[in-house]
């Protein structure tokens, strides 16, 4: 039984109601994936074919917005439709199937939503909610810096009071999607003097302001995913501070912890391309291919009940039952099997073919590297989970309580 026949089998006639109409919608404005080859890339080998699918993915943001499909959780008056938490569910189980994706327009919704919803002044909130949920903003994520990654609270780029503005310099890194993003959200370094934690502010910027400049960092796929972000005297209104001026490492680890739920909540499947792998290579009576097959199938059902959990409080704005971070660090540990077991069933020879299907097996045997270090690393969750699920001690540090000017930097 699957996921969604156990969920029908439990439903009640107004869950029932709105799938069909989610079903409805998603008839009238996507393709099935079945009509589409299972051994589709989910990379980018051309920074045309990445630019071209940010686009698909906002307008199809617009039409999700347009017909009410999206926002389910939020207030009308910020563009929402002020529904419950499992019709998001009930929504992604369906979508599943088919290819509308809002792709990055997903993440900055994702990232952003609660934040402004937490800490957003009520002309912020309707002002920018409405215009996130349809696309129409697209925002990225300013936070990593050259010196600062996993220690992220230890930044550096420095904004300035002038006034009612903020004059911002520094530079960024790791920027996704940067380069096509009208609005941009900036943590900055305004009390030098202050702990690090402390001294820092949560801005939101205008991606074409003077003094912002955005390079395309391109990688070995031919795609650039990310950017360097360069930012020289650029003049932010101190209206665009969300949150409080210093408070703006609570901001950030509000969009860390959902950048983390997003990832590991995400819902992609491996297990069908795997069976039909197993298939492919006459592997489906190897007792060894059979015992991985059934481990992994129930590592990715683990996943999609503890995201559900997880996500259903996110999504009502409570406080998760656990840290989001045990998510993304599941779903990197799913990751890394899938790549394994795929190379085991196909043979190590199959990640050097051009083929479609020997494409997405390389693909998988190195995809586990980047999700294991975007939205934080694996390592850094493993603090988290130590430090906020299980109690334990705070990683030791030298540099917590000194002001932020008096840490050595290299
Ligand atoms: C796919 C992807 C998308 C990204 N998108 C964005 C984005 O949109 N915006 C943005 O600002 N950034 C983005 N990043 C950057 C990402 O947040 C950082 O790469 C990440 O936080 C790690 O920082 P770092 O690269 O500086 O590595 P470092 O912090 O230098 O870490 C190097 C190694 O040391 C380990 N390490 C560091 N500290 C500890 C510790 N205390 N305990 C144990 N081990 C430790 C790390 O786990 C890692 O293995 C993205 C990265 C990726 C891969």
């Amino acid at each position: 039984m699957n996921t969604i026949d156990a969920t029908v089998n439990h439903e009640t006639p107004e869950q029932a109601a709105f799938r069909s109409e989610v079903r409805r919608f998603l008839d009238a404005n996507s393709e099935p994936k079945r009509q589409s080859s299972p051994w589709r890339l989910t990379f980018h080998t051309s920074g045309d074919d990445a630019r071209l699918d940010f686009e698909k993915g906002r307008a199809w943001q617009r039409t999700r917005f347009d017909a009410g499909m999206t926002a389910f959780t939020y207030p009308k008056e910020y563009g929402g439709q002020d529904g419950p938490a499992w019709q998001e569910s009930i929504y992604n189980e369906e979508a599943r199937a088919y290819n509308g994706s809002s792709g990055f327009i997903a993440s900055s919704i994702a990232m952003l939503g609660p934040a402004l919803m937490a800490y957003g002044t009520e002309e912020q909130k309707r002002e920018l909610l409405p215009r996130l949920h349809s696309g129409d903003d697209a925002w990225c994520q300013l936070f990593s810096e050259p010196g600062s990654g996993s220690d992220l609270a230890s930044l550096g780029c420095r904004a300035v009071r002038d006034g009612d503005e903020f004059v911002v310099t520094g530079q960024k890194v790791w920027n996704s999607a940067a380069q096509w993003c009208d609005h941009g959200f900036l943590l900055v370094r305004t009390s030098p003097d202050r702990p690090k934690h402390q001294g820092i502010t949560f801005l939101l910027i205008d991606m074409h302001s003077p003094g912002v400049e955005v390079r395309p960092l391109v990688q070995a796929t031919g795609a650039a995913h990310f950017n360097e972000v360069f930012l020289e005297e650029v003049r932010v209104p101190v209206a665009n501070v969300l949150g409080q001026i210093d408070g703006g490492w609570a901001v950030a680890r509000t969009v860390l912890a959902n950048e983390a739920a997003l990832i590991g909540g995400s819902g992609n499947k491996t297990y069908p391309n795997l069976l039909r792998l197993a298939e492919i290579h006459g592997r489906t009576g190897d007792a060894l291919v059979r015992q991985k097959l059934a481990d992994f199938f129930t590592r990715e059902k683990v996943l999609d009940l503890m995201a559900d959990r997880i996500m259903t409080a996110v999504r009502r704005r409570e406080k998760p039952p656990v840290d989001p971070s045990i998510l993304k660090l599941f779903m990197t540990a799913n990751r890394a099997r899938s790549g394994d077991l795929a190379t085991a069933i196909a043979g190590v020879s199959a990640t050097t073919g051009e083929d479609e299907v020997q494409l997405w097996v390389g693909a998988e045997l190195v995809g586990r590297y980047s999700v294991s270090i975007g939205g934080g690393t694996t390592e850094v969750q493993k603090n988290n989970l130590a430090e906020r699920a299980l109690g334990l001690p705070r990683e030791p540090g030298f540099d917590r309580d000194l002001p932020w000017s008096r840490i050595p930097r290299s």
